[in-house]
């Protein structure tokens, strides 16, 4: 690995070259899924889809200090940072338990964006109660038949494989019956039923499996111990793989240009003295998220820590995501009541649409209520 200032200049050239001007738009949504998914495949073929992950599984290899200057060029002509399933969730799950063989397998088609994954956890009668899940997979010689089926599965219509937990003894306690399963989408004995959202979009599905088959070394950690699996991948959806990206997302700027613009000012202030108020209280908290998401990844890089956080983490980032938006739909008053049609602007549909999302956020990934019985057993050792 060459200088940090030879790094840099290499990272520039190499965007120049391969990051065309209508990518240059800061985030996935703004540059849609086909156009996203060229650019991570234009990523992956450099290794810079998964700067950190090894060569050999097809990542880029950097150290830290050269992994935040890719970051930084990027950041700096907006290019979108890659993100998936299975770069953030079963990438560094695999990195941790897979064999040697699963990870030569699965993990350099995910460097490369050739195979898009899904998660396949949640089920009619199994979120917040997750080890209850019903899915069966069923060993015939060495392979698993799978029946059962999956809800609110995201990506999945467009989807090649899904990490998905099944129940591989039926009569064990329902914690130690599962195992964690990989097997492709595309085959008879999947079906994908969309669901349709109410702006129109069908990237969530219910999934049914009528007899789909997995091959049986693609059980990752030990068959009946996928629970183990499972929280250790849920960790890193919620943010402990990436706790300064985390931060930076508290640290969201706008409330304050929209306030000026809003409310105009009054001796230089946000001419409301209340909304100045929480919109301060705003930033200062978010400031103080950030904070702590820095000292977290510090923590992390020296083994301390690290586990704890993604709870606390997932709680505030998402609360405090949802405060963002409270607020500006404040400021905005009816101006953030539309949905469609004219007579608004097209930024004040968006942060409609922005406010409602953000709804989500809190359930995903486990939902605050979930967090916090988290928080209270794991970190502050609340007895039950
Ligand atoms: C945007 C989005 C994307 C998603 N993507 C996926 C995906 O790709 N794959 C996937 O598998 N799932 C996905 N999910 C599903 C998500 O994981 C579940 O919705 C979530 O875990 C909650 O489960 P549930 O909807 O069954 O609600 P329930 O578990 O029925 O909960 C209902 C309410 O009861 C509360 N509650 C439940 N148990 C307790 C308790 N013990 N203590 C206190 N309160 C409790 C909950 O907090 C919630 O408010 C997604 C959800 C959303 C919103």
């Amino acid at each position: 690995m060459g200088s940090i200032d030879s790094f840099r200049n290499e990272v520039r050239d190499w965007l120049e070259e391969n990051c065309p001007d209508d990518v240059r738009v800061g985030s996935r949504d703004k540059l849609g899924r086909e156009r996203y998914n060229e650019w991570v495949r234009t990523l992956g073929s450099r290794g810079w889809a998964a700067p950190g992950w090894p060569v050999e599984y097809g990542g880029g290899g950097l150290d830290r200090e050269h992994q935040k200057v890719l970051t930084e060029e990027m950041r700096r002509i907006k290019a979108p940072p890659p993100g998936s399933f299975g770069l953030t969730m079963l990438g560094p799950t695999l990195l941790e338990l897979g064999t040697d063989e699963q990870k030569r397998e699965h993990l350099p088609p995910i460097c490369r964006h050739e195979i898009i994954w899904c998660q396949g956890y949640s089920e009619p009668g199994a979120g917040s109660d997750l080890a209850g899940l019903q899915t069966r997979a069923v060993l015939e010689g060495d392979e698993y038949v799978v029946t059962g089926q999956k809800i609110w599965t995201t990506g999945a219509p467009h989807a090649d494989w899904i990490f998905c937990l099944v129940r591989t003894d039926p009569d064990a306690p329902k914690h130690e019956g599962i195992s964690f399963l990989l097997f492709p989408m595309k085959q008879q004995g999947v079906k994908v039923s969309p669901i349709r959202l109410i702006d129109g979009s069908e990237h969530f599905a219910q999934v049914f499996f009528d007899g789909a088959r997995a091959r049986a070394k693609d059980v990752i950690g030990p068959v009946n111990g996928g629970w183990t699996v499972a929280k250790r991948l849920l960790q890193h959806e919620r943010g402990v793989s990436n706790p300064e990206g985390r931060a930076a997302a508290g640290k969201r700027k706008g409330l304050v240009d929209l306030g000026r613009e809003q409310l105009g000012t009054r001796d230089g202030k946000l001419a409301d003295p209340a909304l100045r108020e929480r919109i301060a209280q705003h930033e200062l908290d978010a400031q103080a998220f950030a904070l702590t998401m820095r000292r977290a990844a510090e923590e992390a890089r020296t083994g301390q820590g690290e586990r704890q956080i993604a709870s606390m983490s997932k709680f505030y980032w998402s609360e405090l995501g949802k405060r963002e938006q409270d607020i500006a739909m404040q400021l905005l008053g009816a101006r953030g009541l539309g949905w469609e049609g004219d007579g608004f602007e097209a930024s004040e549909l968006a942060r409609t649409r922005k406010w409602l999302i953000t709804r989500a956020d809190s359930i995903w990934g486990g939902t605050s209520e979930i967090q916090r019985n988290i928080i209270a057993k794991r970190v502050l050792l609340i007895p039950e």
